[in-house]
């Protein structure tokens, strides 16, 4: 039973290392950044999708509704409008 256990430990060892992989962006020296990624291929620096998670309050959106009324909305977007009016 000893040796079930060991593997089972190795496999769980092996599958947490598999997990992380290297970021395949190069850093401005054209080297291989050396951050690693837990889902994607690129870091967080290379990610262009990345959002940081900074603490923004959210504010009450500037947009206006259908009716011509302040949208009451709040939105953390860096425009001050919500999902709603941010790209209109
Ligand atoms: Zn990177
Ligand atoms: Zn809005």
């Amino acid at each position: 039973m000893k040796k079930v256990k060991l593997s089972v430990a190795a496999l769980l060892i092996a599958s947490v290392g598999f997990a992380q992989t290297q970021c395949q962006a190069l850093t401005k020296q054209q080297n291989q950044c050396k951050n690693t990624v837990k889902t994607g291929k690129l870091c967080y620096l290379h990610n262009p999708n990345y959002t940081k998670k900074c603490k923004k309050t959210a504010v009450i959106c500037s947009g206006t509704t259908k009716s011509n009324k302040n949208c009451k909305k709040k939105t953390k977007n860096q425009s001050g409008k919500c999902y709603l009016h941010e790209n209109k």
